[in-house]
């Protein structure tokens, strides 16, 4: 890459970081999770390692925090606010102790630490002149804090005021704010977690409004004292405590790897049961002198870290498990979780997917869990801890009756002959808690795309009874709904604008609107492609069905399991019923051939292995846009397998041989398109 091109992309990642530090410390709103976040940071910075002269000034690794916004006064710390160096595992603490041996030269000699849970709230501090509380203030950048002092005297417990005869003339007291896991239940603002929530309380402007927010905290250090009394930083905690701070009890000290691994489990296992969130564990040497000798880098000080709790997975105990019901009857078992802190986000659901995952992993409720979150993904449980499970603990029986009565359904699978591991419920549109699920699917982006109309709106419309059918979207009462709190004239407008527009359909769209199982976008595009009409679609309501379902069996992509599927749905008279009046109330537009003229024109191509140069969906658009078309198995019909570099399929390549497909490797295949 270019120099100026790595400029650019450094500068571009910097810019957003900024971006996602402005909404996260200064208006307690994340734009994204805590992992995301990380994963950019990270990024910046080994950019900064690979190319100095990127970070010549302003470094990210330099910064704490965000700049400090206009709604406080700012006040300069007398000694910065850092940040904490991170640890993730066992070998990183291990480091982190034998670096700091190595430069105190202490090899022999077990190292102390004051151990302190990591509440994961505010920073604040709270100096003292004489006894008496006198600036409060906010982290900011680390350099300069904003004044916060009216807010923080809404805390209770705070002492305003310090009674000690041996009390530093000045004292600077640092602590982390917090709300609790409970009382952020009960807070109705929508702030992500109770973090967010801490910080949007702590810098409101009004101190009447934060007073009327439980806040609580935890002291834990200090900042300037004079003149220094103190020799370590448990005895500068258990002074704390004397004073009347709240002091974290679970604060230890340790030495050696074993027992700091030992107390990281036994915390961490206890996690999910504390009131507050905590992300770690803070280890500092906790003689003061040690400390001094090691100093802070420009950020963070080099005689703390931060040993973090593995951020995607968390501990958490079951509280009940419930079924969901899908828009194609599949029954999702869901375990309510008591709610905790995963990757930023508070979850109290995770997924148990089905009947065998329970089975498999014998889950219970009252068991004691790992659960996981990646991405955006739904979290699931990752594992049962069965040294906690308690002696009366009952096997979960999965329900035979789907929430709407009916019964539960195992069906067998068609490629594999074996039980599905998903059970159903088979009622369709009679079951009132699938049908709702269609009408979600029905007004999504990929189906009619109703603006203003999703799923919120679809729950809050078939409890008032406005939609409980599709044909029903297109019939809507806007009187009745013009009356409904939160629906202006202007939002009306516009959903019955939304819905006219959505009346002009094409056939491929309305077919995946329906909701038939196993047949998605693409397979919609195929139906649409065969059937071209509306009219000849209404062939499938008609009871010699039969012959026309045998004609799909030819074409590239459906295969019995669509074949049955389709069958299966125009079986149900209550199903073609509600298509029937569906069809009644739109312009369904006849299948547009898309197919582009080009050098692939009657061409089925298929790829195996993956491509040096280019991803599978760009050899997919591009063979499309040569008017090619693109299958997924070894047929007499494949013209070309194109054979990539890394892990092809031998199979698919043995068989295409034994067929006189043509076998193209990537570059041959490249050659062939001329690019
Ligand atoms: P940090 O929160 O990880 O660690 C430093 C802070 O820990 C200190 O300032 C202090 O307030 C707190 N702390 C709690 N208990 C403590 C104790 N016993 N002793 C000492 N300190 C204690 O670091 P940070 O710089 O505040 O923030 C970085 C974190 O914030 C990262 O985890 C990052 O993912 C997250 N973040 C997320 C976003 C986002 O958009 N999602 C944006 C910025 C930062």
């Amino acid at each position: 890459m270019k120099k100026q091109d790595i400029q650019k992309k450094y500068d571009n990642k910097k810019k957003l970081l900024l971006k996602y530090n402005h909404h996260y410390f200064n208006l307690d709103s994340p734009l994204v999770t805590d992992s995301k976040y990380d994963q950019i940071k990270n990024e910046i910075i080994k950019l900064e390692n690979d190319f100095p002269y990127l970070a010549r000034k302003n470094s990210i690794q330099d910064q704490v925090g965000a700049p400090v916004t206009k709604k406080f006064k700012k006040i300069k710390h007398s000694i910065p606010m850092l940040s904490l160096s991170n640890t993730f595992d066992v070998k990183g603490m291990e480091d982190f102790i034998s670096k700091i041996s190595n430069y105190l030269n202490t090899k022999n000699k077990n190292l102390s630490f004051s151990s302190e849970l990591k509440i994961d709230g505010i920073s604040a501090s709270l100096t003292y002149e004489n006894g008496i509380l006198v600036k409060g203030l906010s982290r900011g950048d680390g350099i300069t804090g904003e004044d916060i002092l009216e807010n923080l005297k809404t805390i209770k417990n705070i002492p305003k005021k310090i009674i000690d005869k041996n009390l530093p003339n000045v004292l600077e007291v640092r602590c982390e704010v917090y709300i609790g896991k409970k009382d952020f239940k009960k807070l109705k603002k929508s702030f992500a977690n109770p973090r967010n929530a801490a910080g949007g309380s702590l810098r409101q402007k009004d101190s009447r409004e934060t007073k009327k927010i439980p806040l609580n905290y935890f002291a834990y250090g200090f900042g300037v004292i004079k003149p220094m009394f103190y020799k370590t930083q448990s005895e500068f905690i258990s002074k704390l405590k004397n004073w009347g701070f709240n002091v974290n009890p679970y604060n230890k000290l340790v030495s050696g790897i074993e027992e700091i691994e030992k107390h990281h489990k036994n915390v961490e296992s206890i996690r999910s049961s504390l009131d507050y969130d905590i992300d770690g564990i803070v280890y500092k040497i906790d003689d003061l002198n040690l400390q001094r000798r090691l100093g802070s880098t420009s950020n963070s000080p080099r005689w703390a870290t931060a040993y973090k709790f593995s951020s995607e997975k968390a501990i958490s105990t079951i509280k009940n498990i419930l079924i969901q019901v899908g828009r194609t009857g599949a029954i999702t078992p869901v375990a309510k979780i008591e709610p905790v802190t995963v990757g930023g986000v508070v979850v109290s659901n995770a997924t148990l997917h089905n009947k065998d995952e329970i089975d498999r992993k014998d889950i219970r409720v009252g068991d004691t869990i790992v659960i996981q979150r990646a991405g955006d993904v739904i979290p699931q449980v990752v594992s049962v801890d069965l040294n906690k499970r308690g002696k009366n603990s009952k096997k979960y029986i999965f329900p035979s009756k789907c929430l709407c009565g009916g019964k539960i359904h195992t069906e067998i699978n068609l490629s594999t002959n074996k039980e599905d591991a998903v059970r159903r419920c088979i009622k369709g549109y009679d079951c009132s808690f699938i049908a709702k699920e269609k009408l979600k699917h029905i007004v999504s982006k990929e189906a009619f795309n109703i603006d203003g109309l999703g799923k919120k709106v679809v729950e809050q419309f078939w409890e008032l009874n406005l939609i409980k059918s599709p044909s029903d979207i297109f019939e809507l009462n806007f009187d009745k709904i013009s009356q409904l709190e939160g629906w202006g004239d202007l939002s009306v407008k516009n959903l019955k604008n939304a819905i006219n527009q959505a009346k002009n359909i094409s056939l491929n769209r309305f077919i995946f609107s329906i909701g038939i199982r196993h047949i998605g976008q693409e397979n919609a595009k195929i139906l649409g492609s065969f059937f071209k009409s509306i009219e000849q679609f209404s062939n499938m309501f008609k009871s010699n069905r039969d012959e026309v379902l045998r004609n799909l069996s030819d074409l590239d992509g459906i295969g019995e399991t669509q074949i049955v599927s389709l069958k299966n749905f125009f079986k149900n008279k209550r199903n073609i019923e509600i298509v029937k009046n569906l069809i009644a109330k739109l312009n369904i537009k006849d299948f547009k051939d898309t197919n582009k003229k080009g050098k692939l024109s009657n061409t089925n191509v298929m790829f195996t292995g993956s491509f040096k140069k280019i991803s599978r969906s760009e050899a997919k658009t591009l063979t499309e846009n040569l008017g090619g078309k693109v299958l997924g198995s070894v047929s007499k019909k494949l013209n070309i397998l194109v054979v990539g570099d890394s892990k092809p399929t031998k199979k698919k390549i043995d068989k295409a041989k034994e067929l006189n497909v043509k076998i193209y490797s990537e570059t041959e295949w490249y050659n062939l398109l001329n690019i």
